[in-house]
Formats: C-alpha cells, sequence, structure tokens
C-alpha cells in the first residue's frame, strides 16, 4: 500500500474521490496531517465514518514505523523511523532561536563519503523518497510541537536526489502543506555537478549551505571524494548564480579538523577564495566519530581561523559545540543505532 505522502496534497482530493470521498475530504485530511499531527486517519472526526474506515484499509497515510524515540537533555528529540524495505533512518529536532529546528536525512548512507564523516562509511543503500523524507517532518511534529526551522543536514547527499527532495520541500513550504516559509529551510550539499543549477530553476528561495572544507582542489577531493571530478571554484560560481537567481546569501560550512585543513595559511587561502562572494563562512569543529581518526583542533587554534578570516572580510561564525547530543544531527544520525556500532540509540 503506498504512502499517501507520496502525493502532492493538491492531488489528495482526487485520491480521496477514487476512496468514494469527496474532493474537500483530501483538503481536510491533509490540513489534519500537516497542521495538527494527526497519526491516523481514525482522528479525523470531521470525516465521514465509511470514509475513514475505507481509508484506513486501503490508504496508508505514511509507509515509516518509529522504532525509536529519545529525548535528550539539552532538549534535542530523536526519532529512528522503519521503512518497508528494512532500512532505517533518523531525524532529530532541537531547540533554536526561531522555534525548533529540525534536521531531516536524504538518503540511506552517502555515496560521497566524506573522510570525516560518519554518513558514507557504509557507502549509498538507497535514495529516500519525498514521503520518506516528510514522514520524518511529520513524526518530529507529532512528537515535539510546531517546527520552526528545517535544514537538509541529516544523512545523505541532497544534491544527489533532488528529485524526491524538492519535491518534499514543495509540501513543507505549501500553503497546503506545513506552510513553512522558504527562508526557514536549509538545503546543504557538496554541490554535485548540475545539483546548484537545478535548485537555481526550481526558483524557491531556501537557503543554501554549502560544504567546502577545504579552499584548495587538491585537499578537497581528498576529502570530499564524491567531487573529485568539480573544480571548487566552478562550484562557488554556481553559489554565486544561485544568490543571483534567489537573493539568499549562502553559507560556507567547513570542518575544521586537526592539522588537515586549519592552518594559518589555510584560512588565508579560504578568504582568497571567497573574496567578493556574497556568503557567510561557518565554521565547524569537529566532531569526532569512533571509527575515523581526524580530531578537533584545539579552541585556540580555531579562534585563530576565524580571527583570519574576520580580518579578511569575511564574515564568520565558529559553531559552539552544544554537547554531543546535538551534533548527533549532523552525519552521525543513524550509525550509532545500527547494530554494528555497539551502542543504543536511547543515548541520542
Ligand atoms: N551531505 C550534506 C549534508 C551533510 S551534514 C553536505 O555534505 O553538505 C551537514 C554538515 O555537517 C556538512 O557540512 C558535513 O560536512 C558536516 N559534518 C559531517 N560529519 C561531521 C563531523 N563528524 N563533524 C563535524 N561536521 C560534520
Amino acid at each position: 500500500m503506498d504512502s499517501l505522502l507520496e502525493l502532492h496534497p493538491h492531488d489528495w482530493p482526487q485520491r480521496f474521490v477514487a476512496l468514494g470521498g469527496k474532493p474537500f475530504h483530501g483538503r481536510i485530511a491533509a490540513r489534519w496531517v500537516f497542521r495538527r499531527a494527526a497519526r491516523s486517519w481514525q482522528e479525523m472526526t470531521d470525516l465521514p465514518e465509511a470514509l475513514r474506515e475505507r481509508l484506513e484499509q486501503e490508504q496508508a497515510l505514511g509507509a515509516a514505523t518509529l522504532e525509536e524515540l529519545s529525548r535528550a537533555e539539552d532538549g534535542a528529540v530523536k526519532v529512528l523511523l522503519g521503512l518497508h524495505d528494512g532500512a532505517t533512518v533518523e531525524a532529530v529536532g532541537m531547540p533554536g532561536t526561531q522555534g525548533r529546528t529540525i534536521c531531516l536525512s536524504t538518503q540511506v548512507g552517502c555515496p560521497v563519503k566524506c573522510q570525516f564523516c560518519a554518513s558514507g562509511l557504509d557507502g549509498l543503500q538507497r535514495n529516500l523518497t519525498r514521503g520518506e523524507i516528510l514522514e520524518q517532518a511529520l513524526w518530529l511534529r507529532r512528537e515535539q510541537g510546531e517546527i520552526g526551522r528545517v535544514v537538509i543536514m541529516g544523512m545523505g547527499e541532497a544534491g544527489h536526489n533532488l528529485d524526491e527532495v524538492l519535491p518534499a520541500l514543495d509540501v513543507l513550504m505549501d500553503e497546503e502543506g506545513m506552510g513553512l516559509s522558504a527562508r526557514r529551510i536549509t538545503l546543504s550539499t557538496v554541490g554535485p555537478k548540475g545539483a546548484l543549477e537545478r535548485i537555481a530553476a526550481w526558483g524557491r528561495s531556501v537557503s543554501l549551505a554549502l560544504s567546502v572544507h577545504a579552499a584548495q582542489d587538491e585537499l578537497r577531493h581528498e576529502l570530499v571524494p564524491g567531487v573529485r571530478k568539480r573544480r571548487l571554484e566552478d562550484t562557488l560560481d554556481e553559489a554565486d548564480r544561485l544568490f543571483a537567481a534567489n537573493g539568499r546569501e549562502y553559507t560556507v560550512e567547513y570542518v575544521l579538523l586537526e592539522g588537515v585543513n586549519d592552518q594559518p595559511q589555510q584560512a588565508e587561502a579560504l578568504a582568497r577564495r571567497l573574496r567578493g562572494r556574497r556568503c557567510h563562512v561557518n565554521l565547524i569543529p569537529f566532531n569526532p566519530v569512533s571509527e575515523l581518526n581526524f580530531r578537533r583542533p584545539a579552541l585556540g587554534v580555531q579562534e585563530e581561523f576565524r580571527k583570519r578570516l574576520r580580518e579578511a572580510g569575511l564574515s564568520v561564525t565558529l559553531r559552539r559545540s552544544l554537547g554531543r547530543e546535538t551534533d548527533a544531527a549532523c552525519g552521525q544520525l543513524r550509525r550509532r543505532s545500527m547494530p554494528s556500532s555497539g551502542s543504543s540509540v536511547t543515548e541520542v
């Protein structure tokens, strides 16, 4: 039974007619699902009982089951969802300045294999469908309430799955969906070939976060093998064109790795590379992954790196680690819950 979430809510009325209801029943159901956090057809008491019965039999509301739910002391909520084929995916919600921020995954595993990231350790299993991406948001909405911001920064490379990611974002932004403004959505990507152009052509003003991690191609290709064939300069030019198209400054993400990309001359090189571009730099101190040998630079080194960028005229933030819990949102989502990782999900 296909999940109704694979269909845009605009198409729900037609589906409801096929199930013996009226078009407006589809609109009522969409409000229940996207605005009122309903979990089942039975809750939708203003739908005729016969229709609810038929929906129960013939139309799945979602395709995922909530396998685990955990709440950390810092307020982060994590859901582990089981998918129809036995794959699992995680999503996290955390308190932020504009209400709760949720972090969604776009793939099971990841093909990009960033050397410091846990998501790609086992390669890519498969793309998530639009319904599976939306379902993460819905489960978090159900478990933690209103959503303030959405960041596409969980497991997977969104740029390799835009066929599903963009329609999912359309629903999050649609008035008949979750009604979130584009300004509240950030999509993070390494910028695979064609991805940024496609986002520009799509025409919605979501924010872009571009994972850069090194100013020179040689090092970037080593750290982010999935973009070995791409010149950073070309990727940044595409990000500039996206800015020209949607007017949103982009964020350059740079994970600080001790002795790898944290040296003063590397800050200078990054500053040269970004000069004149409409971006903001977000420095992310490496968050340890047990299987990986990278280390987080000392605080003084992080500060020095930031200072150099700032003195070169760039706008920079250095992410303060809010502890392991919150950082679990970045690339380390599902792995710890997998049997091979040997630890339990309830720790977040
Ligand atoms: N595939 C997307 C989303 C990744 S998660 C992308 O690459 O942009 C969001 C950010 O967290 C990315 O910049 C990613 O490189 C970074 N990240 C991944 N693993 C990390 C780790 N162990 N410590 C700190 N940041 C990490």
